[in-house]
């Protein structure tokens, strides 16, 4: 399958969730993101268009974290700070962010596994969290992030 079906293929698949689909060219270190606490886009990066496999995957890994903020799931991971001010203090939001995010991704994971499986079952989903490569990505970039938004509220 070429580029061109692959991505109206993904294009499809995220009108059928209400949600745009914007594949981007540059290394952002990451197969895809969305914008903290919104629904509206999913961004994937062109490079994993080399498989069905990976695209398909990756598309349904962005599209678990829509689903969590459309269902109110792992709202610190989730969501600006903004949106849960009359909730819980910044220090309280950084830290429940760090202990349920690689928790989130996992549940992340497990919802799109499924989902591919209903969509395709010829297509064998890709777990973003499962390699200690991607692990160590994740402690090394998220993570570390947090740690250091915390340690600066004490100063
Ligand atoms: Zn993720």
């Amino acid at each position: 399958m070429n580029n061109k079906k692959l991505i109206s293929e993904i294009r499809g698949l995220g009108k059928l969730h209400n949600v745009k689909v914007i594949f981007f060219n540059e290394d952002r270190d990451c197969a895809g993101h969305i914008d903290t606490g919104s629904d509206k886009y999913i961004y994937i990066w062109k490079k994993y268009l080399y498989s069905r496999h990976s695209i398909v995957s990756t598309f349904f890994h962005e599209l678990g974290h829509i689903h969590c903020i459309r269902t109110n799931r792992w709202r610190a991971y989730h969501l600006n700070y903004k949106d849960m001010k009359n909730e819980i203090t910044i220090e309280e939001f950084y830290k429940k962010n760090l202990y349920t995010g690689l928790k989130a991704e996992r549940w992340v994971d497990k919802w799109a596994k499924n989902m591919v499986n209903k969509y395709d079952r010829n297509i064998k989903y890709i777990d973003g969290y499962k390699s200690e490569v991607n692990i160590n990505w994740f402690r090394n970039t998220t993570t570390n992030t947090i740690k250091k938004l915390l340690n600066n509220l004490k100063k």
